[in-house]
């Protein structure tokens, strides 16, 4: 037992264990007999530690303690040496193999290297889904996604299809090497970048910020009086950019993982993208829903920059600057929606640049014979850096849904 693998327990469960492995192996050293060393564990563990489940009193007995407890417990005794064959039998033991059954049922099912386990293992201590069972079914039926079905502005995409489209667009392993965990879909609407000049602005103007610190306004009302004022003009009819309608990535604090969160896009119409008027027999809600899909692609794309970043220690936006350099001189923009990061959101040349290779892939996946032709240098950089995108993958969604209306 080495320092690193006491601080590996001590952080995913808590400091209590850790001070029990030290306190086992100072017992150790001191040549106590295992039966003693055990009763000196359990003691240590269940009754002096929190419990790690806030709700119940802080001694807690080991009959109450959680499934992430006692499969912690039993890694740290397996790792000591401490259970023996008489105890194989016993409770803990029995969780503990449901515990590597998991484990073993996923190296099986998922042959992707040890991330799925990784995410197996997170969630379970996690402790946002339900027990051994609940970590499992989240990793096989993954990535998870939630919340349009049920949301006012994309109800008409079921959450399945959501999944259908993101597996079938960027292929399962490149999504969960991009660690990309949970798509969420809220009715919220989404206030974006605002810098200190903009905090300044909506103090002045008395608009109260609510919602731990970051203005989520609940109905269209709340964000146009925000979005007004931020943009300095007279009122939502003049808005250029609605800051709404964007997708909000992000990372979670406690682990390394990615979530996309989509928020209110009713504002944001797919009319500012020219891609979308050449759609053949689409009508406008049909055109809406391959807007929701094209936005995904466009929030997964800036997780894919990241992650050529972090782990493939090369910057994608690098090739892609090389490459859509000349293209640019003339259009610069491979959406409107990039000219308004620049002029509205006063987003550096690399966000911009970011944004643009983001929008050509949402492009790509709605209607790739127009980039193709309006933007060959993008279409050809997506083609060669990217071939596991599903050209087209949005609109083949959307006529298979049947939208009407
Ligand atoms: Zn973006």
């Amino acid at each position: 037992m080495d320092a690193a693998r006491i601080k590996y327990y001590g952080k995913s469960y808590n400091r209590a264990l850790a001070r029990l492995v030290a306190e086992v192996i100072r017992q150790r050293s001191e040549a106590a007999p295992p039966a003693k060393l055990m009763e000196a564990a359990l003691g240590k563990i269940f009754d002096v530690q929190y419990s790690y489940d806030f709700s119940l009193p802080r001694k807690v007995k080991i009959s109450q303690a959680g499934e992430s407890q006692k499969v912690d417990f039993i890694r740290a005794l397996t790792e000591l040496g401490l259970i023996s064959e008489k105890s194989k039998d016993t409770a803990l033991v029995r969780l503990n193999r449901s515990f590597e059954a998991a484990k073993n049922e996923l190296r099986e099912k998922i042959d992707q290297g040890d991330l799925p386990e990784k995410e197996f293992i997170d969630l379970f201590y996690g402790g946002s889904v339900n027990g051994i069972q609940g970590a499992l079914d989240r990793v096989i039926g993954y990535p998870a996604v939630e919340g349009f079905g049920a949301s006012s502005d994309a109800a008409n995409i079921p959450d399945t299809a959501i999944r259908k489209f993101i597996l079938g667009t960027f292929t399962e392993e490149i999504l969960r090497k991009l660690l990309i965990r949970k798509i969420v879909k809220h009715s919220d609407y989404l206030v974006f970048k605002i810098n200190d000049e903009g905090w300044k602005k909506l103090k002045q103007a008395g608009i109260e910020i609510r919602y731990g610190g970051w203005p989520v306004p609940r109905s269209r009302k709340e964000y146009e009086a925000i979005a007004v004022v931020l943009e300095g003009v007279d009122d939502a009819g003049q808005l250029r950019h609605v800051h709404n309608g964007i997708a909000y990535s992000g990372t979670c604090r406690s682990y390394d993982y990615n979530e996309v969160h989509m928020y209110n896009l009713s504002l944001k119409r797919p009319s500012s993208r020219e891609f979308y008027k050449e759609l053949a027999g689409f009508s406008e809600a049909g055109k809406r829903v391959a807007f929701v899909l094209g936005v995904l692609a466009h929030e997964v794309t800036h997780m894919y920059i990241k992650y050529s970043r972090l782990s493939l220690k090369h910057d994608i936006l690098i090739d892609y600057d090389k490459k859509v350099k000349l293209e640019r001189i003339d259009t610069p923009y491979v959406t409107r929606y990039v000219g308004w990061h620049e002029d509205v959101y006063k987003s550096s040349d690399e966000g911009t640049l970011e944004e643009d290779f983001c929008e050509a892939v949402h492009a790509y996946v709605i209607n790739p014979a127009y980039l193709e032709r309006e933007f060959p240098a993008r279409y050809a950089f997506i083609k060669e850096h990217l071939p596991f995108i599903k050209a087209g993958s949005a609109v083949e969604l959307v006529n298979e849904l049947k939208i009407t209306g």
